[in-house]
């Protein structure tokens, strides 16, 4: 599931995927979006807030900041590094909605087929 949604999000999709992407129907952003817009930029798994249009990654933690504090924690890997010590790792993309398949099936694209779902887990 997690493979399928980060090639829909890439710039080079059809390098990526030829084959699959041939699956996806042609107003697939479309659809994608208003699955996306349904769910209010939220992930319908696990209830984390997204990236709204307009917010790039690098405005992800303003973004929080302002509207979303209580999971600004969850922007920040902390990783314990010999020569530098503690390091904290900015992880907008853990706040990157994206619209999956239950099914697996990019040809599904039935409404109960899809999902919002954040990049995190799934
Ligand atoms: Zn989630």
């Amino acid at each position: 599931m997690r493979l399928i949604a980060l090639v829909i999000e890439a710039d080079t999709w059809k390098e990526i995927m030829p084959i699959n992407l041939n699956l996806y129907p042609d107003n697939w952003k479309e659809i994608a979006l208003s699955i996306k817009q349904s769910a209010n930029w939220t992930c319908e798994w696990c209830g984390r807030p997204c990236r709204p249009p307009g917010i790039s990654q690098k405005q992800t933690e303003q973004w929080l900041r302002d509207y979303h504090p209580e999971w600004l924690s969850h922007l920040y890997k902390v990783v314990e590094d010999d020569e530098h010590g503690t390091i904290r790792i900015t992880k907008p993309q853990r706040f990157t909605l994206t619209t999956a398949h239950l099914d697996h099936n990019p040809a599904n694209c039935e409404v109960d087929n899809l999902k919002a779902l954040c990049s995190v887990l799934y």
